[in-house]
């Protein structure tokens, strides 16, 4: 899939720049070179295309580079944080935030007798620990990791429940769900069929749904955006 390389400017800059100050001082400080772009993913039209997710389901969101110090030299920055345009442009300021910062806490500062120099940082779990302090489990990858801490704490005694904590986990976990999603595919038509909408009653209750072509794509994207937002970022 042919990739596009963009730079980042305007009021995505300031919002990397902002959490650059708020969280990564240390690079500020040590006169750190840190350079933001985008990687636009398109299709070979040259349509806007999200990429597809690997066999576990996972996007890559963000890469962080560290350059050496020949590069450096020879006119490379400290640090070049790439980011998924593709995914960006849907993204909650708060999802933008922590992604940057996710890629931010790569970029490291190594203490040697000659100065500082900067280093890159392997992750510490399916994340990082400030990430999750100062965002919480934005990330499904996050919130996997949130429910095997809850398990382990309540090893103690209390015993863990299986119901959704939130409206945010019941979606996530619906639509993520392999018979739901079936279930929706199988039942929502297609647009291409010449069906407009199906309604289904349960007569029980007297209730009924009208699932059209709208609501597919609609389960479809939600699902997107759950896989995305659960992506490792290399
Ligand atoms: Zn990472």
């Amino acid at each position: 899939m042919p990739k596009r390389y963009v730079e980042m400017k305007g009021e995505d800059l300031e919002l990397a720049e902002q959490v650059l100050r708020d969280h990564h001082p240390e690079l500020l400080q040590g006169d750190f070179h840190v350079v933001f772009q985008f990687v636009v993913n398109e299709d070979a039209k040259g349509l806007m295309k999200y990429p597809k997710p690997d066999k576990h389901g996972n996007v890559v969101l963000g890469k962080a580079k560290c350059y050496s110090a020949a590069d450096r030299a020879a006119g490379c920055p400290d640090f070049l944080v790439t980011l998924l345009f593709n995914f960006w442009e849907d993204a909650l300021d708060e999802q933008k935030r922590a992604l940057v910062d996710h890629e931010l806490c790569h970029c490291g500062v190594e203490e040697t007798e000659q100065g500082d120099k900067p280093m890159s940082v392997p992750h510490e779990f399916e994340g990082f620990v400030d990430e999750l302090k100062r965002h919480g489990p934005w990330a499904h990858q996050l919130r996997k990791a949130e429910k095997q801490l809850v398990l382990w704490r309540d090893a103690a005694g209390n015993v863990p429940t299986d119901e959704p904590d939130s409206d945010d986990d019941a979606v996530s976990r619906l639509a993520t769900d392999p018979g739901f999603l079936k279930a929706a595919h199988d039942l929502c038509p297609s647009g291409r069929d010449g069906i407009d909408s199906v309604t289904i009653s349960t007569p029980h209750n007297g209730k009924f749904v009208t699932p059209t072509s709208d609501t597919g794509r609609n389960i479809q994207k939600i699902r997107d955006k759950l896989l995305a937002a659960g992506a490792e970022e290399a």
